[in-house]
């Protein structure tokens, strides 16, 4: 006989349409299937952090996750003795980080529950971060719990993979996105529908599109680019549009800490106005710049990425209507551009502007080509071919 069911603590309110997972997450947190390393993945988008750090705090919630006791709302907070979170924007995390971890992790936990370590983008780490966490997770400390996250289990290496009890989320569905807008933030029906399809299952991006207008209006601008991919120029004038675009839209979210990461720099060596600067400053000063410039790199090529994604759901919606299917469309807004497309070329054409686009993803994220050769040579394989309008 199965015991009777309970009903999952509030904490996992704010995971959509995970119901496995959660029903997983909240019997172990309650001591039914507990282990010392588990594996989060699933799709970029689908809520994998915020399932380890909502997963973390029912473990250190004397009622497995109620959300409205201090642990619970510290751990979500961040700002927990016995939870450590670590997420980067760095393209590998430094295997110093990975050690200063493991030594957290011998530690017992300040509290009476757990030593709790979530590595966000476990994918981040290379073989040398890996071999330096394996130890850590072969001989586990009794009250330590590792938390790694990445796209997919391939994404860790197998010896770490192997050792981990794995959790998997899906991509909600569109009316799943919906109904959490509607009744998480109170975004108006017809909008949080619309945020649900742009960002095809995307959570984050979803609540971004439902409450800011200027990211719906970005977004906007950038599906109505397809149909309008018509000579040299346009294309051109495209590539250079989402670079300037998405420099923009980084700018506005790094200035403000690089402004505060440098005050408190100044503030730690001692250095105010145009004082004197202890020899050791430089050589910080350099340090925190070079990861400035990382981080930023890395953000723009973020924001770039959704603006590729968002681009293949056009093409994606023009194939699906050129073969007569008759779901809903991602870009149901735009349908009179979806049509012209459909018009003007072939599903395969399509198809293979897909390709192109995934192409130059490719060239910028693992090539490290410049994102404006990229885009250039990308929106030209985008154009419509053929007759004129
Ligand atoms: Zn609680």
């Amino acid at each position: 006989m199965s015991a009777p069911a309970v009903q999952a603590a509030p904490i996992w309110d704010s995971l959509v349409g995970q119901r496995h997972v959660i029903e997983t997450l909240d019997r172990a947190a309650r001591g039914d299937g507990m282990t010392h390393a588990w594996l989060f993945t699933g799709p970029p988008g689908s809520g994998r952090s915020n399932a380890a750090l909502a997963f973390a705090a029912a473990l250190q919630c004397t009622r497995a996750g109620c959300g409205e006791c201090h642990s619970c709302r510290t751990v979500m907070g961040g700002t927990h003795a016995d939870v450590t979170a670590v997420r980067t924007d760095a393209l590998v995390i430094a295997v110093k980080d990975v050690r200063d971890l493991v030594r957290r992790a011998a530690l017992s936990p300040n509290g009476a529950r757990w030593q709790v370590i979530v590595i966000e983008d476990a994918d981040r780490l290379n073989d040398h971060g890996f071999n330096a966490l394996l130890k850590a997770i072969e001989e586990p400390n009794a009250r330590t719990v590792w938390l790694l996250c990445a796209p997919t289990s391939e994404d860790v290496l197998v010896t770490i993979r192997s050792r981990c009890r794995s959790v998997t989320l899906t991509t909600p569905t569109a009316a799943q996105v919906t109904e959490f807008l509607v009744r998480n933030d109170q975004v108006p029906e017809t909008i949080a529908a619309h945020a649900a399809r742009a960002s095809q299952g995307h959570i984050g991006r979803a609540r971004a599109l439902a409450r800011d207008e200027g990211t719906r209006n970005r977004r906007n601008e950038v599906v109505h680019w397809p149909a309008k991919l018509i000579s040299l120029g346009s294309c051109m004038n495209a590539a250079a549009n989402l670079i300037e675009v998405a420099k923009h839209e980084t700018d506005a979210q790094t200035a403000a800490i690089e402004l505060r990461e440098k005050a408190e720099l100044d503030r730690s060596y001692g250095v105010e106005g145009r004082g004197k600067r202890p020899r050791e400053y430089a050589p910080a000063l350099k340090e925190l710049e070079a990861g400035q410039k990382r981080r930023a790199k890395r953000r723009l090529l973020d924001v770039i990425d959704r603006a590729l994604m968002d681009l293949v759901s056009v093409y994606r919606d023009a194939i699906a209507t050129g073969v007569g299917a008759t779901t809903a469309l991602v870009n149901e807004e735009i349908r009179a551009d979806i049509a012209q497309l459909v018009r003007r070329s072939t599903p395969e054409a399509h198809l293979r502007r897909i390709e192109a686009i995934f192409t130059a993803r490719e060239q910028m994220l693992e090539h490290n080509v410049g994102p404006q050769m990229a885009l250039e040579s990308m929106m030209v394989a985008l154009r419509l071919e053929g007759e004129r309008r």
